[in-house]
């Protein structure tokens, strides 16, 4: 297996060990420093990396390329070009120039921008990042690309990403070297946790919602859901077994250190998590998982559901999204350590995220936020739509001790003085003790639990650098002025832990107190996007974003213009799939059902028995059935009112109006699906989908 995993691991991507081998030894040296350093390639070495690039490629069998990007609509695109070019004497050659390695142009106007493209100027360029490998994908040549408009701005979700990145590398290193660090640079690890849902093809393809919408927008609650807890960490069924199996190869070969995978919560439900790495290889790689997902589902006649909220009453699927800081000395600033400047450096860092979360919560919730995953946060399973920090009880202790000056250890009864004294050590907290909390300090690194399933990972990433990266910037501020730098320090660490321990939560974040308790201390609680939504273009967001040049203010009003408008279009065409169900499929389906009880009731009648349980029965469904088409007609009603031009408004529209008018159609539907034969129900139910695997 080990032997057969060395040749598998990587086999399609341009790596490391790829390029030393075929890149003359300079070229190597310089491509492998503007990786480092996160800067553009040198043009002059394009030409010789393109062509390593492509006989690398051609030897197995690729004959086309393409650029591959992360745009706004949260999948990648890729557009293909082929190596082939005529050679003059009737043939072809295989041909591969720095030039189409470095940019690429493609017609940016069937992507989302926002407002950014001017209809005049619908091109879009992409050029190469080279600090993401090159990998093969179904036999094409891919090129990671950052993709942006003919005036420069970002239209994807990688160069963002990319500048947060640089900005919490600058501002760590200026901290690191007030401790007298041995590193040049930092950089945030991710390892992100995917949940996800299997269902059975065959069941799938009947069902209208989930084709469109990847949700179930009907479904009575089944006799059985996920009460037993039999299902989480449970034995694997042999075709789940065999898809992960399959799944976990795919991902090897694209150099996806895919490692864990069990059983989730829910029926139906599991996980797969990989190995962490820097975020922007962490993204990249999220996005190819969740492609190979899906894809490699159907050869197993399954369907990979990724969506936050497939199932109601069962639970949702998140990311969780582990982060840390870790240097090129392989030091991860979230690991206490053992000596006192260890363990001072380490607070200050963990100050800083404690800090950072509460100033930016508005901004970590919206990052978040999408109609999908809105159905999921606070929804008693999921982390609550508060934003607030879980630390564990030993590391809490220790806060309490700092900002109240009291005795920590009771064995040496001494005031704790970071710099100076140890910290005790504290158990990495493995068991995911507190599920409900939104973010969670795991020992060695945050582990923030809001990203829904099937989103990319770079907007949260993007909030949790930048916003570190700011309060780190102030702290710099301050201690490189410092005269006595452990005092400074010690003051520091106070001030902040006080002025921040308002999200510090270690209790139950699905009690019903505790949005209370949270809007007590201040904290939001923005449930749904068109709540988050204005918070992203404030004042304050523009600042920190400008500030570290990560957005202009024009790209965060695109960017909120995108959210805005996909959230509407999203529960335009749920809304519109429930109309089409059931008016098309459940209606006739009660009809029918109608029709023959009535005929039976008859019958009983002319033979002069009691039908009075027919009459019951169709009394009962006849009600729904009006009361059926009365909800079908207000939801159609409200989907054809003309949209409002004010994107704000038109979310908090379809917020306000069309959900509750969604939620209650469904209740109707799904009364009668509790009370009609089973054999006259149009399409499957939760008990088919979530058990028949
Ligand atoms: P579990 O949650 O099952 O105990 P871990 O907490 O070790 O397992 O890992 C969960 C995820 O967090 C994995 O993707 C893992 O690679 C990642 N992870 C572990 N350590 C770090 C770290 N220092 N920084 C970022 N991610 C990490
Ligand atoms: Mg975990």
């Amino acid at each position: 297996m080990d032997r057969r995993m060395e040749e598998v691991f990587g086999s399609m991507v341009f790596n490391d060990a790829v390029m030393q081998s075929r890149l003359p030894e300079n070229v190597y040296r310089t491509l492998k420093r503007t990786m480092e350093l996160g800067k553009g390639l040198d043009p002059s070495i394009a030409d010789t990396v393109a062509a390593a690039m492509k006989d690398w490629a051609v030897e197995k069998g690729v004959t086309h390329f393409t650029h591959w990007f992360q745009p706004m609509t949260g999948v990648t695109a890729e557009k293909h070009d082929s190596f082939i070019s005529p050679s003059g004497d009737g043939k072809v050659m295989m041909e591969f120039s720095g030039k189409e390695l470095l940019k690429g142009e493609s017609d940016a106007s069937s992507f989302p921008s926002g407002g950014l493209r001017a209809t005049f100027e619908a091109r879009g360029y992409t050029a190469w990042d080279p600090s993401s490998y090159a990998f093969i994908k179904d036999g094409v040549l891919c090129i990671p690309t950052v993709f942006y408009s003919y005036n420069g701005e970002a239209l994807d979700k990688k160069a963002p990403l990319l500048a947060s990145m640089e900005t919490l590398n600058e501002q760590t290193m200026r901290i690191l070297k007030l401790f007298g660090t041995q590193a040049s640079h930092a950089q945030a690890m991710v390892g992100p946790e995917q949940e996800y849902f299997l269902v059975d093809k065959s069941l799938y393809d009947h069902r209208l919602d989930l084709r469109l919408c990847g949700r179930t927008l009907f479904g009575a609650k089944p006799p059985k859901g996920q009460e037993l807890g039999d299902h989480y960490y449970g034995a694997i069924k042999p075709r789940v077994e065999a898809y992960m199996s399959d799944l976990n190869e795919e991902l090897w070969k694209l150099g996806v250190l895919a490692k864990t995978e069990h059983n989730e919560a829910a029926p139906a439900q599991h996980e797969l998590a990989p190995i962490y790495t820097n975020a922007i290889q962490a993204t990249d790689h999220n996005q190819i998982t969740m492609e190979l997902m899906q894809k490699i589902a159907l050869r197993h006649g399954l369907v990979c559901l990724l969506h936050e909220k497939p199932f109601e009453g069962v639970n949702g699927s998140g990311k969780h999204d582990n982060w840390s800081i870790s240097t090129d000395t392989g030091i991860n600033l979230f690991d206490p350590g053992d000596s006192p400047n260890e363990n001072a450096q380490f607070l200050l860092f963990m100050t800083a995220v404690v800090a950072a979360v509460d100033e930016y919560q508005e901004l970590l919730r919206m990052s978040v936020a999408s109609a999908a995953n809105d159905h999921r946060l606070g929804a008693n399973e999921a982390p609550p739509a508060v934003v607030s920090v879980f630390l564990g009880n030993e590391l809490e202790e220790i806060v309490t001790s700092i900002i109240t000056g009291a005795v920590y250890d009771p064995r040496t009864k001494e005031e704790m003085k970071i710099g100076v004294h140890i910290l005790p050590r504290f158990p990495r907290d493995t068991t995911d003790r507190n599920r409900t909390s939104p973010v969670a300090f795991t020992g060695n690194k945050f582990e923030f639990r809001m990203p829904g399933a099937s989103q990319s990972i770079s907007e949260p990433n993007i909030v949790l650098n930048t916003s570190v990266a700011e309060i780190l910037r102030r702290y710099a501020d301050r201690l490189e002025q410092a005269e006595d730098f452990t005092s400074e320090l010690n003051q520091l660490i106070r001030e902040e832990l006080t002025a921040h321990q308002r999200i510090i939560f270690s209790g139950n974040g699905y009690g019903e107190e505790w949005p209370r308790e949270a809007r007590r201390r201040g904290l939001m609680d923005l449930r749904t996007l068109p709540d988050a939504a204005p918070y992203f273009v404030s004042e304050k967001s523009v600042d920190l974003f400008g500030r570290h040049h990560i957005f202009t203010a024009q790209e965060l009003i695109a960017r909120n213009e995108i959210y805005l408008t996909n959230y509407c279009k999203v529960l335009r065409i749920e809304g519109l799939t429930m109309v089409d169900m059931a008016r098309r499929e459940i209606l006739p389906a009660v009809q029918a059902y109608l029709k023959e009880l009535s005929g039976l009731a008859v019958d009983k009648q002319k033979l002069g028995l009691s039908a009075a349980y027919d009459c019951r029965c169709i009394t009962r469904l006849a009600d729904l059935v009006e009361e059926l088409d009365g909800a079908i007609d207000r939801l159609n009603g409200l989907m054809q009112q003309p949209g409002n031009e004010d994107h704000q408004q038109e979310a908090e529209y379809y917020r306000d109006q069309v959900i509750p008018a969604m939620e209650a159609l469904r209740k109707v539907a799904d009364q009668l699906e509790e009370r009609v034969d089973a054999r006259y129900w149009p399409f499957p139910v939760y008990s088919d989908l979530l058990f028949r695997i």
